[in-house]
């Protein structure tokens, strides 16, 4: 039996949205590769949806963060080429090798473990990443220049693609990106020459003479929106309804939620909502935020419980905010880098805790029909 999921909320997945995205990316990409970051369930979109459907669109490539993803990618598209960003991430070379999935280095101590496994049994895929900006993950400045001086350790490796990330994605004009592309290339220049995967989506939506040889876009499929100085011309892919459990009139100066959080400043009608932060959304907000009821905007005033919350529906027109009424989160009406916002918070934290914890629903991209998936 299925588990119980957290509350009455339900994340709606266009997967058409997701498919024209792709076209979008697609349109907009100047290099050769186009690949799909995947990681996190496909940002809780669900990779069994996910790749398949990049798949039929022509994607070959996708990035995971581990290797038990790195798997369920494999048996979905065994053809696609499956990257590791966390590198070797506690599996062995040889498991890698087993299921054709290249890792992507991460430390220099990783050298010697791939090159023993090329020794033994013969060349092996991996893409190495470079810490140019970000101090996270990637090869040095020493390890690089330690390579050049003497590339034995990169002996019996076939170098699938050298990986950068960047620190300032989302300030497409920061010198930063600048700087990070250029110590890429040189760093990169001093090495055997290998595809070079420089952008994300907000790298996409950059200058072209930095889209390199493989792009690896995650947010913008799923139409989160990460360059917030340049409106992208991505579709809203997700959204996220819980329904109207009861509405009532309340006198002026009525507490609301725990500890009284809120107190009705005049008579008020409220309604409260069957979802909280249990089905993923922010605890907490640092600006007003608001549900959608038919399109229209009610302020959000209790704080969040586990699996409720209350709008003050006082100002939409009568009959609106019924029992039953689905008031919407996120999704076309507010996109959910708005809603992020009020919480402080970046889009895909909603995003991804929304999907891993909510009840998915798909649309299909050519019936435009409901399909309920778990
Ligand atoms: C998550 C991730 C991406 C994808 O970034 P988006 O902004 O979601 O497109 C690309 N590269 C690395 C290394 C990542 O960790």
């Amino acid at each position: 039996m299925p588990e119980p999921t957290a509350d009455l909320a339900t994340l709606e997945i266009d997967l058409g949205a997701v498919r024209q995205n792709w076209r979008t990316v697609r349109a907009q990409y100047r290099g050769p590769t186009l690949g799909a970051v995947v990681k996190q369930n496909a940002y809780g979109f669900g990779l069994s949806r996910i790749v398949p459907l990049l798949s039929s669109l022509g994607c070959r490539d996708f990035w995971v963060v581990c290797i038990e993803e790195a798997l369920a990618v494999r048996t979905l598209a065994p053809d696609a080429r499956v990257f590791v960003l966390h590198g070797l991430a506690g599996a062995a070379p040889a498991d890698f090798r087993a299921h054709r999935i290249i890792p992507v280095l991460m430390d220099a101590s990783e050298l010697p473990r791939v090159q023993a496994e090329a020794a033994a049994r013969g060349p092996l895929d991996v893409a190495i990443q470079f810490d140019t900006g970000l101090s996270r993950l990637g090869l040095s400045r020493t390890d690089v220049k330690r390579l050049r001086d003497d590339p034995s350790p990169l002996a019996g490796l076939r170098i699938a693609a050298y990986v950068t990330h960047l620190a300032h994605f989302s300030n497409p004009v920061a010198r930063h990106n600048d700087w990070q592309w250029r110590r890429f290339r040189a760093w990169t220049q001093a090495l055997p020459p290998a595809p070079l995967s420089f952008c994300a989506s907000a790298g996409v939506f950059g200058p072209p003479e930095r889209h390199a040889h493989h792009a690896r876009v995650g947010s913008a499929l799923y139409g989160v929106e990460t360059t917030p100085s340049s409106r992208q011309p991505i579709l809203p892919a997700a959204r996220l309804t819980a329904p109207i459990l009861r509405v009532m009139d309340v006198p002026a100066g009525t507490e609301v939620g725990y500890g009284g959080v809120y107190r009705t400043p005049q008579p008020a009608r409220l309604a409260h909502v069957g979802v909280g932060y249990g089905g993923g959304l922010p605890f907490s907000f640092q600006r007003q935020a608001y549900g959608y009821v038919g399109g229209l905007p009610a302020p959000i005033v209790s704080g969040l419980a586990m699996s409720l919350m209350t709008l003050d529906v006082s100002g939409l027109p009568e009959g609106l905010a019924v029992p039953g009424a689905q008031v919407e989160l996120f999704g076309p009406a507010q996109p959910v880098d708005i809603l992020a916002a009020a919480a402080g918070v970046a889009p895909n934290v909603v995003m991804v805790s929304a999907g891993a914890r909510t009840r998915r629903v798909y649309l299909e991209p050519s019936e435009e029909k409901l399909r309920v998936a778990r």
